[in-house]
């Protein structure tokens, strides 16, 4: 676990990352997982350049100006302190949306438990045959990301949404409706996105070219238990 300052970037305003909040977003610098389509390599390979005091001063500011704040990264769960950070952020009255891979689960249950978060977006990166593929990560990784998965699913109805980012060279359609079938077992019941991989010039972590072919969506199974969205296809 990272244990010191971690805070990589903070941006000021955004209407798009928090549904139905004006918000800013804290970026965690440093990951546990090396996604090869990650588009924030400087942030999961960085240092903290910000501590929490120059944030909590942005937001004492920002106080009345602004709903919310997204912790992002990199990946949040992996400070140690984060619990003590997001008490102080909700002290001042801010609704907070955490961005996850999941796999800290004793962390996402703490933090749900003490209403240290209002709403969580989890990764569900891939298949268990893909997952090492994709996240650059094994088997403990994967499980932990399950006992996340099984904690929200039966605890925490309405509070989190799943996603899963698509680059066809490491998913297929077959991947994704495995992907569905654990869910339905699981019986999640908000909606699954499902995203596009944007290709950026600047790179990614594992250097990834564009995609050559799109997603087949004719071949994704509906859900009777929950909806498919489709974001940037
Ligand atoms: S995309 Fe993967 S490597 Fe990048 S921050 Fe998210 S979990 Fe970490």
């Amino acid at each position: 676990m990272i244990d010191k300052s971690p805070i990589y970037s903070l941006t000021p305003f955004t209407m798009l990352d928090f549904p139905q909040k004006t918000a800013c977003i804290i970026w965690f610098a440093g990951c546990n997982m090396r996604c090869a389509y990650c588009h924030n390599p400087d942030i999961v390979n960085g240092k903290g350049i910000k501590t929490e005091n120059d944030i909590l001063d942005f937001l004492k500011r920002r106080k009345n100006l602004l709903d919310g704040v997204v912790i992002s990264g990199g990946e949040a769960t992996c400070y140690k302190d984060l619990a003590n950070f997001l008490s102080t952020i909700k002290e001042m009255g801010y609704a907070v949306k955490l961005d996850s891979n999941g796999t800290y689960p004793e962390t996402i249950k703490h933090l749900f438990e003490n209403k240290l978060i209002d709403f969580l977006a989890l990764d569900y990166k891939a298949s268990p045959c893909k997952f090492k593929t994709v996240t650059g990560t094994g088997r403990r990784l994967w499980n932990r990301f399950q006992e996340t998965l099984d904690y929200l699913c039966a605890n925490q109805h309405g509070k989190f949404e799943v996603r899963t980012t698509i680059h066809t060279d490491l998913l297929r359609e077959d991947d994704i409706n495995s992907m569905i079938v654990d869910l339905e077992e699981k019986k999640y019941t908000g909606t699954y996105y499902l995203q596009n991989y944007r290709h950026k010039d600047a790179g990614t972590l594992g250097k990834m070219l564009d995609q050559e072919q799109g997603l087949d969506m004719t071949h994704i199974q509906p859900s009777e238990n929950f909806t498919i969205e489709y974001r940037n296809f």
